[in-house]
């Protein structure tokens, strides 16, 4: 619990409220078991234990995980459990709705005005207490992750009737973002993170290299190992390519910016990745990533070359 706690503040650049990430550590466990006993299928080892694997940000390999759709499959178990209690009705779900504005009270929030965006028709309900989860605003920034509907404007809307704003740039740059493959894409792509834990990430070492490779009169894999800087292990020897997200995203950049980046695919030995802060060669695979790759390997961004 301890090393939970410890690596979620500095993970956290010690910005986090450290209450509650000391009871994140102490019900972790539980909600882990919560996860599996709503049937999300977290990784086994062969004795049928739950598994674990490394992760960003951390020494230990302690996460739980579904190979590489942890994510998706933590949303399908929440989703059940949601239909279950709406089909016990202790739940009343409005889909396509959008709250538009927070009644106030006395003083005291009582309800929300939504529109029904099918019919564009605006409700009303009243309540004892509003509670408003619409998730973080990575839509302010154009492309993002997030659900096309987190847009921050229920936020706003709370914050225009008085509560306190927090934070407003705490926005994540994912190592493992994909940019956009087209004007059709209207989010962007996540890359499993798995990919950190078994591939190495790497730009040219000399300016010279990565402009010849960007000019295409060099190719990537013609680069020995004394011409790769493997960055990321370098800066941050004990953490490697696991270092925190932020940090890891922040090196890129700068590599990057100092003129190391590698926007175009041409790496015949590996799986090829195209990003625009610098280049992740995957090297070796375990089957655990077997599912990301056939993920990417759908963007028109991404190309599979023959591995050696
Ligand atoms: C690709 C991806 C992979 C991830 N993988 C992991 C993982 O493996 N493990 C992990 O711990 N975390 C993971 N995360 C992070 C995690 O999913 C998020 O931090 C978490 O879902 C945020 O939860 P939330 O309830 O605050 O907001 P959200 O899940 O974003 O929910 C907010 C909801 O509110 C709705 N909404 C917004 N505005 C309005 C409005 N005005 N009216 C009505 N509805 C509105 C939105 O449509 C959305 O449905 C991942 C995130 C992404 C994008």
């Amino acid at each position: 619990m301890y090393r939970l706690f410890y690596d979620t503040i500095k993970g956290g650049d010690y910005r986090a409220r450290e209450a509650n990430v000391h009871r994140l550590a102490e019900v972790s466990a539980s909600i882990i078991d919560q996860c599996v006993a709503q049937g999300v299928p977290f990784a086994r080892d062969y004795g049928g234990m739950l598994d674990n694997r490394s992760f960003g940000g951390t020494q230990v390999s302690r996460t739980f995980y579904a190979r590489g759709q942890t994510g998706q499959q933590l949303l399908l178990g929440a989703y059940s459990a949601l239909n279950r209690q709406i089909s016990k009705k202790q739940v009343q779900s409005f889909t396509r709705h959008e709250m538009v504005e927070l009644v106030m009270v006395d003083g005291k929030a009582r309800g929300i005005i939504a529109k029904n965006l099918v019919t564009g028709e605006l409700e009303r309900h009243s309540a004892h207490a509003v509670v408003l989860a619409s998730g973080g605003y990575g839509n302010v920034f154009y492309l993002s992750t997030n659900a096309m509907g987190s847009n921050v404007t229920a936020a706003w809307k709370a914050h225009r009737h008085g509560a306190l704003f927090g934070n407003p740039c705490f926005t994540q740059i994912h190592p493992t973002c994909l940019p956009q493959a087209g004007e059709y894409q209207s989010k962007l792509t996540l890359m499993s993170e798995s990919l950190r834990n078994d591939g190495r990430v790497w730009v040219p070492s000399r300016v010279e290299d990565a402009q010849a490779i960007r000019e295409g009169r060099l190719k990537a894999s013609d680069l020995g190992e004394d011409r790769r800087d493997y960055y990321l292990e370098r800066k941050y020897p004990a953490f490697g390519n696991l270092v925190p997200r932020d940090v890891a995203s922040r090196a890129a950049k700068e590599v990057c910016d100092a003129g190391h980046g590698l926007p175009l695919p041409d790496w015949p030995s590996f799986w090829i990745l195209k990003m625009p802060y610098g280049a992740l060669g995957v090297r070796r695979f375990r089957p655990a990533t077997g599912t990301s790759l056939r993920c990417t390997r759908r963007s028109p961004e991404i190309t599979r070359t023959k591995l050696p």
